[in-house]
This record gives structure tokens, sequence and C-alpha cells, in this order.
């Protein structure tokens, strides 16, 4: 298990039932504050619907909220998560470009469930769409569907019979190029960081992210080691990236939730803080000149 940073206050990689997760902002927001958490971030993949509705319960909670999102991309064939934090998400640019990315998750699960048919099993994309009743289904939704249909017996049947990789429903997921991914949190106000490098086993693509504009590392995670996340920690150092850490919690549907499990130190909020306030500096900047 991880021993990461457990004498920190804040959890900045969280799911809510906008994307695969299941709680509601409010539900994460208790959850975060049963948790004794000073800092959350919210991070949904490919959209940012959650960030109103959880900032708004943090409020109340007096829990800091900093806007988030998780958006999935490529580099050099290795599969890349990549967290925008303090996006501005009223941001017109981001908004269009994420609702791209959603729309190809829908035709992604019709393509999926398409599969499902023609090997006879009777799934209907609008009972995924009904489950998951947000605009970036996935595959998690599918899984759940087909459990409530009563057509495999469990998630993880539903993965190992139809859905992983290379089995008969697998359809790949198209990506967004690494560096679009940091140049559109860029433009939208936001900072770029790599989530959960030790997931994707992809180190060597690091200095050419770092060279367009990765702003931050998460050397924290729920599935990185002591030693994985120290040997981030050194990354991180020797390209002068952000840290980050957070416990990827998807409520209850990947077994316990796992909310304040990872505990980041309130010194890495502060210079997350402090880059994204040069950020909007520089755009100011930027647009008035
Ligand atoms: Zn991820
Ligand atoms: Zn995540």
């Amino acid at each position: 298990m991880s021993a990461p940073a457990a004498n920190g206050c804040a959890d900045l990689h969280l799911h809510t039932y906008f994307s695969d997760g299941t709680y509601s902002p409010e539900e994460l927001v208790a959850q975060a504050h049963r948790q004794e958490l000073r800092v959350v971030a919210l991070t949904d993949h490919d959209t940012v619907e959650g960030c109103a509705p959880t900032e708004n319960a943090c409020a109340a909670a007096g829990i800091e909220f900093i806007t988030g999102t998780e958006l999935t991309a490529e580099k050099d064939g290795h599969e890349i998560h990549i967290l925008g934090y303090g996006i501005d998400i009223q941001n017109a640019n981001f908004l269009g470009e994420i609702g791209k990315f959603q729309a190809v998750r829908q035709n992604r699960i019709r393509e999926m469930v398409q599969r499902l048919n023609e090997i006879n099993v009777p799934l209907q994309a609008e009972a995924v769409f009904a489950l998951a009743n947000c605009r970036a289904p996935g595959r998690p939704h599918v899984a759940r569907a087909l459990v409530q249909a009563g057509l495999v017996g469990s998630l993880d049947e539903a993965f190992e019979r139809f859905l992983k990789k290379n089995r008969p429903a697998w359809v790949p997921k198209f990506k967004m190029s690494a560096s679009n991914a940091t140049e559109l949190i860029h433009q939208s106000g936001g900072v770029a960081v790599m989530a959960h490098p030790g997931l994707n086993r992809s180190d060597e693509v690091i200095p050419a992210m770092v060279e367009t504009g990765l702003d931050g590392i998460e050397c924290f995670h729920t599935k990185h080691t002591a030693a994985t996340a120290e040997h981030y920690l050194q990354i991180a150092a020797r390209f002068q990236l952000l840290i980050t850490g957070g416990s990827d919690c998807h409520g209850l549907s990947k077994g316990r939730p796992l909310i304040g499990s990872v505990r980041l130190a309130y010194e890495h909020v502060e210079k997350l803080k402090a880059r994204l306030a040069q950020r909007r500096a520089a755009s100011v900047s930027h647009f008035s000149a």
C-alpha cells in the first residue's frame, strides 16, 4: 500500500457521477468533510459539469475547492491521463472542445453496444445512457448496465468477457495528443498535470511533455507505492514540476471509497495556486496586448 504524505490535507483527484464515480457532488463533499480534508479538486473525465455544484457544497462546508478535469490523451502510443487544474469552467473554447470528446464517448458507447448485440448480448445503448446520466459515459457504465440487465453477474465479469482490450465489445478510444490536451488546459487558464504516471509506465515521454508545457506530476496516488511516489518526486525535482496527489476516488464503484486515503501537503497546493496565478496574469497581459 502507499503511505504518501499522510499528514497532508488535500485530495486533488476525485470523481463524481458526472463521470464514472458514484457520488453526487454533495455526497463527495460530505465524505471530504468526514475525512477532515481542507482542500479538494474535482477531476471528472472530459467534463467540468460537476465543478459548480461541488464548489457550492465545499463553500458550505468550509472546504477549499479547485476546479479540474481529467483528459485522456496519447503520446507516442502511450495512453496518458492529464489533469487540468484551475481551469475556467465557463471558458467557451474549453467547453466546445470537451463537448467534442463527450460526443466521441457517446458514439463509442453505441459501438460497444452494437458489438455486444452482434454476439447476441441484448443490451440497449439507451439503457447505458439512462444509467450513466452524464455527458462523459464510459466502459464502467456499460459494465454496470450489463449487470443491471442481468446479462453478467459482476462488473469484473463484464470487463473480462466483453469490455477489456481485445475482448469482443472493446472499442478503441479516440485520444487527443498530450500536447493538445496541455494547450487546451493552458488556454482555459489551468495547469496541466500528468496523472498517476506509475500506472501508465511511460516515463520516457515525460521530457517531451515538459517541453510542451507540462506543469506538474501526480506523485501521490492510491496505486503508487511509497517507492513509486519517491521515484516521481525525483523526476518532479529534476524537471522543476509541481507535485500533486489524490486518491482517484470513484465513490463506491471500485470497492471501498478512497477519498482522503492520499493526502497532499498544503505546501504543494500553495505552489499549484501560485502557478495558476502566474498563468492568469500572463493570459491577461496576452489579451490586453
Ligand atoms: Zn486516470
Ligand atoms: Zn481519475
